[in-house]
């Protein structure tokens, strides 16, 4: 008898569905997820960080703040609560006399306009008049490279922990200045500042407690 293997994203998919309208943590779902599979198939859950991920990425999960994530029966799956129809393009584009939000220019000045998302979809951010803005490609362009130093900055803040982990090894102790040099280039510009480590300014309500 060939036996219907439960594929591990239909598991995940399932318990969501199952708590409709739940905001539910990355980490109790996954911890949840966990012992149920256990149970169920006797065997670890090898990867369930990917995929509700993965559920996210494909619009059937809706993330309502940074690891915190829901279904919605009514919005599940439907791209077009995520991008903006032809109308809504109009719209944004009338609304901000077509031109860019950062530097008022327009296509007689010769940029390229585009609608962003200002909550970006990757954060739940929905195709709305209130979430659209025009941006010139220059200035999108550089919205969307500013979180991407967000990801260095996350990455040099782990290989920092890492590398302090092993303070006797010279190699260590020399990638370590390496990268304090690195973070305080960011701090220096003021580049992700909500993405704190040890060596971040001490935010003004941080110091009267
Ligand atoms: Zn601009």
């Amino acid at each position: 008898m060939a036996e219907k293997k439960l594929s591990q994203v239909e598991f995940v998919r399932n318990y969501f569905m199952q708590r409709p309208m739940q905001v539910i943590s990355h980490s109790q779902a996954k911890t949840d997820l966990e012992a149920a599979w256990l149970t169920i198939m006797g065997k670890r859950l090898e990867d369930s960080d990917r995929a509700i991920r993965r559920l996210h990425g494909d619009g059937f999960l809706e993330k309502v703040a940074k690891g915190q994530y829901m279904y919605n029966p009514d919005t599940s799956g439907k791209k077009e609560f995520v991008e903006f129809t032809a109308a809504e393009k109009k719209a944004i584009l009338e609304r901000d006399g077509y031109k860019c939000v950062v530097c008022g220019l327009g296509r007689e000045n010769g940029v390229d306009l585009h609608i962003d998302h200002i909550k970006p979809r990757s954060l739940g951010g929905q195709g709305t008049l209130e979430n659209g803005q025009v941006l010139c490609a220059p200035h999108n362009f550089i919205k969307k490279n500013l979180s991407q130093t967000e990801t260095g900055k996350k990455g040099f803040i782990r290989l920092l922990e890492l590398v302090r982990s092993a303070p006797d090894d010279p190699v260590a102790s020399q990638l370590e200045v390496f990268l304090l040099d690195v973070l305080s280039v960011y701090e220096k510009h003021g580049m992700n500042g909500h993405i704190r480590w040890d060596g971040s300014p001490v935010p003004s309500e941080d110091l009267e407690t």
